[in-house]
């Protein structure tokens, strides 16, 4: 039995104060019981949510981090910055930072294979384009995805390893994919893990699903046999939605 999650990406949003007040909302508000739950703010709110919630079941997460240890990298945070605030959980190659700045399968490679030498839950973000699902390109594209950045590493680096089927045509689009295709993906997905890692392995990894979840649709998603839980975007920025979310992961 694989326990859910549900991931909040907050992405450039929430100036300190903002974020300090939503913080605080989601900690009276939600109760994660079985679920898994994570809120990923922007880097400078990182410290405070952190004290925030050292009390709280809730984890938070960086939204990125460099693969280098340290160096003449400007802008760049590594992982043993953010462990030194108390950050033990990256989202890695998330589509926007794919299409925005320049993520490529390389850096991705090295970015799991830092987080997996420094100890570090990996949220790993793959998805294909509308034109790739329209032309019936799209397991190849997740499949190449994670074969690139993740198959270089050994079986028991998948113990942090979450990976995020986050199909790019639905992020912050308000259309999801249907509780069909996401299962469909998913599966598809446990199976290149089972035919390189072994059936352990691929049934213990928890499989994510992000693309305009909402309240009204979660339920439904999560219900799949594949699905594990999702990726969040828009509603984990309202406390009430991301509680619905959160609800949803529960039934
Ligand atoms: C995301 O950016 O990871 C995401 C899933 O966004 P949204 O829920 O807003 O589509």
């Amino acid at each position: 039995m694989r326990t859910k999650i549900v991931a909040g990406n907050w992405k450039m949003n929430k100036t300190l104060p903002e974020a300090i007040a939503l913080i605080k909302e989601i900690d009276k508000k939600i109760t994660p019981g079985t679920v898994e739950v994570i809120i990923a703010p922007s880097f400078v709110n990182l410290p405070e949510a952190v004290k925030l919630l050292q009390n709280s079941e809730i984890k938070v997460a960086a939204q990125n981090m460099h693969f280098a240890e340290k160096g003449a990298y400007t802008g760049e945070i590594s992982a043993e910055m953010l462990q030194a605030i108390g950050i033990n959980t990256v989202i890695t190659g998330h589509s926007e930072r794919r299409a925005y700045y320049n993520e490529t399968d390389e850096s991705l490679k090295l970015k799991a294979k830092k987080a997996y030498s420094a100890k570090m839950l990996n949220i790993f973000c793959v998805g294909e384009q509308l034109k790739d699902r329209k032309n019936g390109n799209h397991f190849n594209i997740v499949e190449n995805q994670i074969k690139k950045a993740l198959f270089e590493l050994p079986g028991e680096a998948f113990e942090k390893i979450i990976i995020a089927y986050e199909p790019v045509w639905a992020i912050g689009t308000g259309e999801t994919a249907s509780p069909e295709q996401a299962q469909e993906m998913h599966a598809f997905i446990r199976k290149i893990i089972n035919e390189k890692y072994g059936n352990e392995i691929a049934d213990k990894i928890r499989i994510l699903y992000g693309g305009s979840v909402k309240p009204g649709n979660a339920g439904k998603i999560f219900s799949q046999t594949d699905v594990d839980g999702g990726l969040i975007g828009g509603a984990s920025l309202q406390a009430d939605d991301f509680k619905a979310i959160v609800e949803a992961a529960k039934s």
